[in-house]
């Protein structure tokens, strides 16, 4: 049978056309006196979150938003964290906040998310946003669900009435990214390691959302022809890093579909200066 090349959904590149858009927007928004800033919260020295982290400051930078970093050893006490939240939350300078995960299990993840301003939570983890996806309000959405969407809308391939399979069940991936597909009238269907028949229910999906955190898990017989498959996965393995989907065999049988790297980590970074120009936004008409 003669296979067809899916069309690649280049993540990088439309991250990199959306910050081109976002640098104009900071270039008017300063000159109109406002500088949206964001506030990083590194708790502990696992590489992986201080790579990430690097990544965001860059990225600000490029934009224009202003950042700063907060670098605190894995011991610090959860009062302390706390009142730095709080801080940053009075900190007229800062409109988005961000603690990255994960934290060291002797600090109360939620109570800390739950600490900052609702109207501060660039990662749209805090219940009030959460809350929010769920009644279809606008409000922050989580960085990666809404970069995912947005890989999607790219392809042209209206959403409404697809029959979308969210593998993961995640409150920062698969539970945000099935609202949104089901705010924009897709039929959404959410799998998980219990989930029995997984590869029947991936088969019937239009559009394929993977966020497992299992290395190359879906291959080309879970996957309907010409279908849009948008991997999420980052898996560390000896040649380097991988998504949940096997891309080589999936791409000859897939519409469209997503590489890992350069797919939705780019995307996910777009959305958090997005994020943060917004709530600075959303200050500025408050008078803020
Ligand atoms: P979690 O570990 O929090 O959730 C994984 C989900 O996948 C769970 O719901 C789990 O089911 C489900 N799952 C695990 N194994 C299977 C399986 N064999 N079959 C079906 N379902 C399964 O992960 P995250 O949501 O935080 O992240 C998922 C992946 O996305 C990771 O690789 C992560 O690194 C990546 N990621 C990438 C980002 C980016 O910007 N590129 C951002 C965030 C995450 P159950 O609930 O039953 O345990």
């Amino acid at each position: 049978m003669l296979s067809v090349a899916a069309q690649i959904i280049n993540g990088k590149m439309l991250a990199q056309a959306i910050r081109a858009e976002l640098h104009m927007q900071v270039a008017a928004l300063q000159a109109k006196g406002v500088c949206p800033g964001l506030s990083v919260f590194l708790v502990g020295d696992d590489p992986a979150s201080a790579l990430y982290v690097k990544n965001k400051h860059k990225a600000c930078e490029s934009v224009g938003v202003f950042s700063e970093e907060h670098r605190l050893p894995a011991m610090v006490s959860q009062e302390e964290l706390v009142n730095l939240v709080l801080a940053a939350n009075a900190n007229a300078k800062i409109h988005g906040i961000l603690v990255q995960l994960p934290l060291p299990s002797h600090i109360d993840k939620r109570m800390i998310l739950e600490t900052i301003a609702v109207e501060k939570d660039v990662d749209g983890f805090h219940p009030h946003n959460m809350g929010g996806l769920l009644q279809g309000n606008s409000c922050a959405v989580a960085c990666t669900p809404k970069g995912v969407v947005k890989m999607i809308e790219s392809t042209g391939v209206p959403i409404a009435g697809k029959r979308v399979v969210v593998v993961g069940r995640s409150q920062i991936v698969g539970k945000p990214a099935a609202m949104l597909l089901l705010e924009r009238h897709a039929t959404v269907t959410i799998c998980h390691s219990r989930t029995q028949d997984l590869a029947g229910q991936c088969r019937e999906a239009d559009i394929l959302v993977v966020a497992a955190g299992k290395a190359k898990m879906i291959d080309a017989t879970m996957v309907k022809p010409g279908a849009i498959v948008i991997d999420v996965g980052m898996n560390l393995v000896d040649a380097g890093f991988v998504g949940d989907v096997d891309f080589e065999a999936v791409s000859k049988i897939a519409g469209w579909i997503s590489p890992v790297p350069g797919g939705v980590g780019p995307m996910t970074i777009a959305m958090l200066l997005e994020n943060t120009i917004e709530a600075a936004v959303r200050a500025a008409k408050r008078g803020m």
